[in-house]
């Protein structure tokens, strides 16, 4: 087919992946219009701003993992690494049989410090001998996929699952460890397996030699901030949302907009950027295997609640905030105590008298918890910060931020449904996709994939303009 220069590239979804690939394209073809259809009435997706108490700050993603550069590349590279900075404290607690526990030092739960972990004590006598028999278990071979949760099981017992890892996995995808893929979402891990017989001595070995480089960054004013910089200069077309994807001669079409009285573009090329169901129905008639496996993809739905506390009247805290586990039968999944984990946070709230805090609830399949209005979820979350830290009055203002369908569950097997989608993808030429279903669901791995699917468009369009600064 030949490709039809005066054509834009279209970029649907206006995300961090969105957003970024539109970027990767405009910069790599000057020449060449590239659109972005963003459904919503702004931009940013899941890193998004609102004003708690006269503060604006995070409602969606709230911190960036440092030690993948795409993302604070990416900051420096919109003109905000000025405004990059490191969490005060990520010293979290785990909140289980009515105590804040320190949550040990371990490799996504995989403890690489006996000490740390007995001394927190998260698990009973027992749950502790099973961990410290790990090396002496016959070496696990592993074969394919399985979950999480049956890794940990194996190797560590229910117990370190159940308290420690099950916890830490559901604050990343709001899933269940016996379901989640250990390839897909815990890779460090599988491969810690594959060069000690004992993971316990694996995760030791690794946590020693790991660097003290700060782990996360954050952006002061909140990483909602991110998206808003990259949407500038872009041609982005807000409360757009793309309804129809056609072939055409000369590329695409995309329907957009109204369902009744679309609108519509054509492209050279086209990049989606979407959830996976969002996904799944708009490669329907053109990708029909990836729409398919796109749809086997499911989604788990949360909220995130934002307080403002007078600051006078709020409990003495430690550390940057805690997370609960399942089986202590809470309805939060975890606090985050902004105003100590970010100094911006602080010094904003400090000058009105406030401090902020957030909690999250709501699980993969648990969507009923979630089920009820704003001022009751608002209820429970003082219930549980009653009975975690002693909480005694209520929020002075507060923000309650619901993320339906907002995390992509990487179901044992994921890998290998990623691979089926992306080679449908690859038999239409000038199609690409990115975005948290694929590659990981944290913006540095979103932001990878756009890179990614840039590269694509440009394969496309034959031309190899100037290569990405910001790559994997
Ligand atoms: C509560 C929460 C907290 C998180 N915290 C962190 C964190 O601290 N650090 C971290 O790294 N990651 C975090 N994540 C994960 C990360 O934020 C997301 O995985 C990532 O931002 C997803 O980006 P995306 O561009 O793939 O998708 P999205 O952000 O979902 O963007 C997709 C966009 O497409 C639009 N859209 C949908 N349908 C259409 C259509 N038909 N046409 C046009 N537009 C459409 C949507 O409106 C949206 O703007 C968090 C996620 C959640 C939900």
């Amino acid at each position: 087919m030949e490709v039809t220069p005066e054509l834009p590239v279209v970029v649907i979804g206006g995300g961090i992946a969105g957003l970024t690939a539109a970027r990767e394209v405009r910069r790599r073809h000057p020449g060449r219009q590239v659109l972005v259809l963003e459904g919503s009435d702004r931009v940013g997706g899941k890193l998004r701003l609102e004003e708690v108490g006269g503060v604006t700050l995070d409602v969606g993603a709230e911190s960036l993992l440092a030690r993948r550069p795409e993302a604070v590349d990416l900051v420096r590279d919109v003109g905000l690494g000025d405004d990059l900075v490191h969490p005060a404290t990520t010293k979290a607690r785990i909140w289980s049989r009515g105590r804040l526990c320190p949550l040990p030092r371990s490799v996504m739960g995989i403890p690489g410090d006996l000490d740390d972990l007995r001394a927190s004590g998260i698990l009973s006598a027992a749950g502790m001998a099973r961990v410290e028999g790990e090396p002496g278990l016959p070496r696990k071979i592993l074969d394919g996929d399985l979950s999480v949760g049956d890794l940990v099981v194996d190797r560590f017992g229910t117990e370190l699952l159940d308290r420690v890892v099950e916890p830490l996995l559901g604050g990343v995808y709001a899933g269940h460890a016996r379901e989640i893929s250990a390839r897909a979402a815990i890779p460090q891990v599988v491969a810690l397996l594959a060069g000690n017989p004992s993971l316990l001595h694996a995760a030791e070995d690794s946590l020693a030699a790991a660097s003290d480089d700060p782990v996360f960054a954050g952006i002061v004013g909140g990483v909602g901030r991110l998206p808003q910089e990259l949407a500038r200069g872009l041609d982005v077309r807000l409360g757009e949302p793309a309804i129809e994807l056609r072939r055409t001669p000369e590329g695409f079409r995309v329907l957009h907009g109204s369902a009744y009285r679309p609108s519509s573009v054509d492209a050279a090329a086209v990049v989606v950027a979407l959830p996976p169901p969002n996904a799944s129905r708009l490669l329907g008639p053109l990708a029909p295997a990836a729409a398919t496996v796109l749809a086997e993809v499911e989604v788990a739905s949360m909220a995130v609640v934002t307080m403002a506390f007078a600051a006078e009247q709020f409990p003495r805290v430690e550390g940057s905030g805690f997370l609960v586990p399942p089986v202590d039968g809470r309805s939060i999944k975890a606090a985050t105590y902004s105003f100590r984990k970010w100094d911006w946070v602080c010094r904003a709230g400090a000058d009105k008298g406030l401090v902020h805090l957030r909690a999250s609830l709501g699980r993969h399949r648990e969507e009923r918890e979630l089920q009820r209005d704003d001022f009751e979820l608002v209820d429970t979350v003082v219930v549980d910060l009653a009975a975690a830290i002693g909480l005694q009055s209520g929020p002075v203002d507060w923000h309650v931020q619901r993320w339906g369908g907002g995390l992509p569950q990487y179901a044992v097997g994921h890998l290998d449904r990623v691979a089926r989608i992306r080679s449908a993808v690859a038999a239409v030429p000038g199609l690409a996709v990115c975005g948290a279903t694929y590659d990981g669901v944290g913006v540095p791995a979103c932001i990878a994939s756009a890179v990614a699917a840039a590269d694509q468009v440009d394969r496309h369009l034959g031309v190899s303009g100037p290569q990405g600064t910001m790559g994997p």
